[in-house]
């Protein structure tokens, strides 16, 4: 169910959870402000998610709330996960849904990152 990106922090959450350990992640990396896994549901042949590990619920809430801190952290994660995973060259695509026209699912803010084949132009 897509979710409305102006509730409250809920830290019920899958992804609080998962930033809490207390369900399953193949992480492939964290620090003090991100951390990064696998999404579950592989829409490329690499589809990793980033989140941040402070409480937000979208990049609208994290955009408005974050410290300049956490943004700059988080901002450089998402770069270096996809520089580790050799991304760079052959190119990948950010996606970080916002709301319910967006179908954000998860409240917890997410930025998939796409890559391992040819893109369309567009997502619908
Ligand atoms: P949508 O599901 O419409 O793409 P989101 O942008 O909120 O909406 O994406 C949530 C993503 O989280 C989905 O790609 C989904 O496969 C992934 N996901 C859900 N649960 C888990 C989990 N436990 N571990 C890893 N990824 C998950």
């Amino acid at each position: 169910m897509p979710i409305d990106a102006t509730l409250p922090y809920d830290d019920q959450n899958i992804f609080a959870k998962i930033l809490r350990g207390e369900i399953p992640s193949q992480r492939v990396y964290e620090d003090d402000f991100a951390i990064a896994f696998h999404d579950i549901n592989p829409q490329a042949p690499t589809h990793l998610l980033v989140i941040p590990r402070g409480a937000y619920v979208s990049w609208d809430d994290f955009s408005a709330r974050g410290s300049d801190a956490e943004i700059a952290g988080f901002v450089r994660a998402v770069g270096t996960v996809a520089r580790a995973a050799g991304l760079v060259a052959p190119g990948y695509r950010l996606l970080a849904n916002t709301g319910l026209d967006s179908h954000q699912e998860v409240p917890h803010l997410h930025v998939h990152i796409f890559a391992g084949r040819k893109l369309g132009p567009m997502l619908t």
